[in-house]
């Protein structure tokens, strides 16, 4: 049978094949060789003799990308959260994500949440950076205004939620499953918090194709793997000056006949997205030094 991984949990893998979902063990072979079987997987198993019995993960797919903090593979498409307001909107970390996202050959949706707290400027200023380059939904956990246009643009895709903690994702996430979401709902502020900790990750299906994936989050300092020649081209809006920079190993920081600049300066690049440029290659550069 073939299936995806749903969940993982204590050696048990939850494999769902049509509409039924099938407990596993992974075969002996993959521990020795040093492969662990991620949700997301898509996998071959044999079923248990009776239903008793566990069924067998025999093979796992080629990966289309991978994570390893969350673990979870094979990522379509990432809803990379921000906040209108509350905490502050830094489009810094969102760019990371959106890079992480880039890297991965993933879509993208750049979602602003909390818009119910949203003086109408900053939204306005955010969708005037990103609207040329993602798509944008501005949306509210609370009220649930915008989730119906998340959701189409989800749809056939399986989504992960990146973006730093407190911007609304297990908010929205528990907006998207219907049931699964009475951690948060109307349970005190106190309790919520302790409960509501995502410790495995988990893949939900809301039909149609359309998965969603519920993870603890990923962390900031995993996001950033670009090297130094590819971070130029993980910013889509970007990609079309390079090659007419003056200079083939141009980095767009201070070269003459550099055309990334000259975008700059014409209004073509943000100088936001911009700086988010020079701040990674930066830190790259940095890291490669040390
Ligand atoms: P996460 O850390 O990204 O998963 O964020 P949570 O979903 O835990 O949300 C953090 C806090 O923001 C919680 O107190 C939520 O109730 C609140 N929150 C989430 N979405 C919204 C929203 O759209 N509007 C407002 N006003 N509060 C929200
Ligand atoms: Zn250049």
């Amino acid at each position: 049978m073939k299936g995806t991984i749903v969940k993982g949990i204590a050696g048990f893998y939850y494999v769902k094949s049509g509409t039924e979902v099938y407990q596993c063990k992974a075969r002996g072979v993959f521990k020795k060789e040093g492969i662990t079987p991620f949700v997301g997987d898509q996998v071959e198993f044999d079923l248990g003799r009776d239903e008793e019995d566990d069924g067998l993960i025999r093979e796992i797919g080629e990966r289309k990308n991978q994570f390893v903090r969350p673990p979870i593979a094979n990522v379509d498409c990432f809803a990379v959260v921000l906040a209108a307001a509350r905490p502050k909107p830094n489009l810094s970390i969102a760019d990371r994500f959106l890079v992480m996202a880039e890297k991965s050959g993933t879509d993208v949706i750049l979602c602003i949440n909390k818009i119910d707290l949203a003086k109408g400027k900053t939204v306005s200023e955010i969708l005037e950076i990103y609207r040329q380059i993602y798509p944008v939904v501005c949306l509210s956990g609370s009220t649930g205004e915008g989730i119906a246009e998340l959701r189409e643009q989800m749809s056939g895709k399986r989504t992960a939620l990146a973006g730093p903690s407190g911007v609304g994702k297990s908010t929205i996430l528990n907006r998207l499953i219907p049931g699964a979401g009475a951690e948060t709902g109307d349970i005190s502020e106190k309790t919520r918090r302790g409960k509501h900790t995502t410790r495995h990750c988990e893949l939900f299906d809301l039909g149609g194709g359309t998965m969603i994936f519920d993870t603890p989050g990923f962390t900031s300092f995993d996001i950033l793997e670009a090297d130094e020649e590819e971070l130029q081209f993980l910013y889509p809006e970007m990609e079309p000056f390079v090659g007419q920079c003056r200079y083939d190993n141009c980095r767009h920081l201070k070269e003459p006949g550099c055309a990334v600049r000259q975008a700059v300066e014409d209004g073509e690049i943000t100088p936001c997205r911009y700086e988010s440029y020079k701040d990674q290659l930066k830190e790259i550069q940095e890291k490669k030094k040390y």
